[in-house]
Formats: structure tokens, C-alpha cells, sequence
């Protein structure tokens, strides 16, 4: 008997509210009417074309993008809030795809870097969504979140902070799937020891339901297998060393990729970090004061010998430029949540990474900001600066296509109807500096 379609009652009211999250975020009620708000003599950063366009105007009312144009023909009604642009560039806000949102002091601090939106790839889910609601009703600062909530996996958890739904067969995967359906999470995530009748039946719930599922590549099934059960996104670059004997196999899978939509998120960050090739830098990094010394006294000291992962590393970044030359959409993501992940940073030195790995800086923008757009079937609404799209932006001091290091020069963020100057996001960061450091 075909168990395909079995699924929660009220599938379909479910089914169009994950459609519209998305939208929801773009229609959703700000808690003050404030002022518009006017970018004036600003640089637009196309991430499309690649185009720095100089002296525009980009005017904000309610949250949206009401109106670009250039900045001498734009009238401006008296109670306008204008913030000068000038010798500033202006990018969408950035999406963090690979993040754990185990920790409430760490939603700010995403916005005081700059990304307005993330993707939680597993958390408690009650209290993530709790977040969100005080995020998108105004009463918290924090990014857009779109979750999975639960992972599922094919044996239990082993960290209190990661619940998981366990699979260890088919019937098994069915059930996690309605049951996150009847959640109605997000997207689904699938981690490394799901046995493969699990992995395929809660696949084929995935394609008939149209949820995404993303995530590791267990270990049971090759890379070539996970792309044709059309797995939506596969994290770290984990599975695809081991099914690929050679770069023309590499180059071949990522062509298939390419063709099935299957977007790939390496999270170099997190290599690096595995490597532990900046062992000294990564543990006396400045930047560990704004994280709050509870959330850095649960972490484990940097001691594991690094050498095997070292070649990986190398081979991984070898993947990320093969990826590019086969067109696959890259997504940016850094795994924040784990140990020494500086929230939002993190980001900025994932975007750096993918250019050390060939990307050019548009493509490394790209890959925060339209690719996300793209995957989320959301490029109406986000991953450009266009009229009524989502006001979410970034004011940088420097322009990103010249050197990506630029983004991180940070003058001021755009998010939910309201303008962070650099005061206020230094007030975010100054208010988690809680402790020095140990
Ligand atoms: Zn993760």
C-alpha cells in the first residue's frame, strides 16, 4: 500500500501559510506609523548586474521600499527622516542560511552586522517561534527567521539545546513529517545518520507536500542519490568529497545540481573552524566580547589535533569553485550557535571565504542576499533595492564589489520600519559586552 499523500488534516490552510511567510513578513503590521524615511544621494549596489548606482534616493514607509529614484528629481513631503547617503553604498540586508538560534542575546546582535534575515537549521521550536512573533510585532530587535525546527535523525540527540525527531524507518520518517507539517516549520532538516528507507520516505513526503528539505547528506545515501530525491540544499559540502572520485565527477555532479535547483551551502567558516587552522586567533578573537560570558563559558577549549581536516579543507574550497563553474546556487551560511561563531561576523568572514574560494564579491553578495530570495521563491519581495520590495538594507562606508571586506564597514541597518545608526549598533554591541574576557 502507497502511503504517498498521507498527511495532517488542514494540509491545505497550512500549506499556503508557509507559502506566504515570506509575504507576511512584507505585509505585517509595524507596531509605530513612523516617518518615512529617505536615503538620500545614496550608491545603490545592484546584486543582479553588479552595478554600483550612484546618486539615487531610496525612500522606506512602513517597512517597504516606496520609491528609487535619482536623487535631484525625488520630492520628499517636510516630515521625511533623511539620512544622508553620500560616499555610502547600499545593499539588500544580508541572510545568514545556516544558523542555530539557541540563544536569545544573540538575535540583535545578527542586526548590528547587518543580517536582517536567517535560516535556523534546528532549535527548540516553540521558543524560536516565540522570538519571531516578538521580532515581527516590534517588541524584540532581531532578523527575520524562517526554521526547521527539529531536525530529524536516525538516533537521539546528544545536545540538550538540538531536539530531534528520530527515524530509524520509513513509517517512522512519515510520522516526523506530519508531525512537523502539523507545526508547521518552515522547511525540514535532515542530519547525518538518517538510515536510507527513512531518508527516502520522508523525501517523497517532502516533493508531494512541497516543503523544503535540506540539510547534511547522510551518510547512508551518496550525494548523486540525495540530488535526485531532490534534496533542496545540501549543508557543508559533507557526503560529496566521498561521491565524487575526481573533479570531472565533482564537476558533473554539480551540473546535475545546477539542473535540479539543488543549492549548496559549504559553510567555510565552519571548515576553518574545524581545521582549526586559526586555532590562537579563533579563541583570542576581539570580537568574543560581545558575546555574553554565560553563552562562552559552555565552550570547549580549542585542542583536537587539526591535521586530517586540513586536507579536507583545502578539497572543499576546491568543490566551492567547481560549484561556480557549474552554475550551482551557492548559499552563505556559518553554523552560529556553535562555539567561537561570532553572530553576524561570522557572516562577513563566510562572504570573504567564498572569494578566497573564487567567487567574485557580487557572487559572494549574491550569495546572502538574491540566492536566498531565489530559494525561498521570494524575489518579489527580497534580494533587491526596488520599489515595494522589503526595506531590509545594509548603508556601508565602502563599496562590497571592490573588496569584499567591505561589508563589513557597517554605517547603519534597515529592518522592520526602523534605521540602526552606527551609535545604536554599537549600543547592541556595547550591551553584550557582559564580561571580559577569560
Ligand atoms: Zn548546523
Amino acid at each position: 500500500m502507497s502511503s504517498r499523500g498521507r498527511s495532517p488534516r488542514a494540509c491545505a490552510r497550512l500549506s499556503y501559510n508557509r507559502k506566504v511567510r515570506i509575504l507576511a513578513f512584507l505585509t505585517g503590521a509595524l507596531p509605530l506609523a513612523a516617518a518615512s524615511i529617505a536615503i538620500q544621494d545614496v550608491t545603490v549596489i545592484d546584486i543582479a548586474s553588479g552595478m554600483a548606482r550612484p546618486h539615487l534616493t531610496v525612500v522606506i514607509d512602513e517597512g517597504k521600499i516606496s520609491r528609487v529614484g535619482a536623487a535631484s528629481s525625488i520630492q520628499l513631503p517636510a516630515a521625511t527622516r533623511i539620512i544622508s547617503g553620500r560616499n555610502k553604498y547600499l545593499i539588500p540586508g544580508l541572510w545568514d542560511m545556516h544558523v542555530h538560534l539557541y540563544y536569545k542575546q544573540y538575535l540583535p546582535l545578527f542586526v548590528a552586522f547587518g543580517v536582517t534575515g536567517v535560516q535556523d537549521m534546528g532549535s527548540n521550536f516553540s521558543q524560536v517561534r516565540a522570538w519571531r512573533d516578538e521580532i515581527e510585532k516590534g517588541s524584540a530587535i532581531g532578523p527575520r527567521i524562517l526554521t526547521s525546527g527539529p531536525p530529524v535523525d536516525g538516533g537521539s540527540s546528544n545536545d540538550p539545546k538540538l531536539p530531534l525527531l528520530v527515524a530509524r524507518t520509513a513509517d517512522q520518517a512519515r510520522q516526523a513529517f506530519d508531525q512537523l507539517y502539523k507545526m508547521d516549520v518552515d522547511f525540514i532538516k535532515v542530519l547525518s545518520r538518517l538510515p536510507r528507507d527513512a531518508y527516502f520516505a520522508l523525501a517523497e513526503q517532502a516533493r508531494h507536500w512541497d516543503l523544503r528539505m535540506v540539510g547534511h547528506i547522510p551518510s547512508s545515501v551518496t550525494a548523486q542519490e540525495a540530488v535526485e530525491a531532490r534534496q533542496k540544499s545540501l549543508e557543508h559540502m559533507f557526503g560529496i568529497t566521498k561521491s565524487v572520485a575526481n573533479e570531472e565527477e565533482a564537476s558533473k555532479f554539480f551540473e546535475r545540481c545546477t539542473l535540479t535547483g539543488t543549492r549548496v551551502s559549504p559553510t567555510l567558516v565552519l571548515w576553518l573552524r574545524m581545521s582549526h587552522i586559526d586555532d590562537t586567533r579563533l579563541m583570542s578573537d576581539p570580537q568574543l566580547r560581545i558575546v555574553p560570558a554565560s553563552i562562552r563559558n559552555t565552550w570547549p577549549d580549542v585542542s583536537d589535533d587539526p591535521t586530517s581536516f586540513r586536507i579536507q579543507v583545502w578539497r572543499i574550497y576546491r568543490l566551492v569553485a567547481l560549484a561556480k563553474r557549474a552554475k550551482t546556487e551557492i548559499l552563505a551560511g556559518t553554523d552560529t550557535g556553535d562555539p567561537y561563531v561570532i553572530p553576524g561576523a561570522a557572516l562577513h568572514d563566510e562572504l570573504e571565504q567564498l572569494v578566497e574560494a573564487g567567487l567574485t564579491p557580487r557572487d559572494a553578495l549574491e550569495a546572502a542576499t538574491l540566492a536566498p530570495a531565489r530559494f525561498f521563491d521570494a524575489e518579489n519581495t527580497m534580494g533587491a533595492i526596488e520599489k515595494s520590495k522589503l526595506a531590509d538594507m545594509v548603508l556601508l562606508n565602502a563599496n562590497p564589489l571592490d573588496d569584499i571586506r567591505n561589508v563589513r564597514k557597517v554605517d547603519g541597518v534597515f529592518t522592520h520600519g526602523r534605521y540602526y545608526a552606527r551609535k545604536d549598533l554599537d549600543a547592541i554591541l556595547e550591551s553584550r559586552q557582559t564580561a571580559p574576557l577569560p
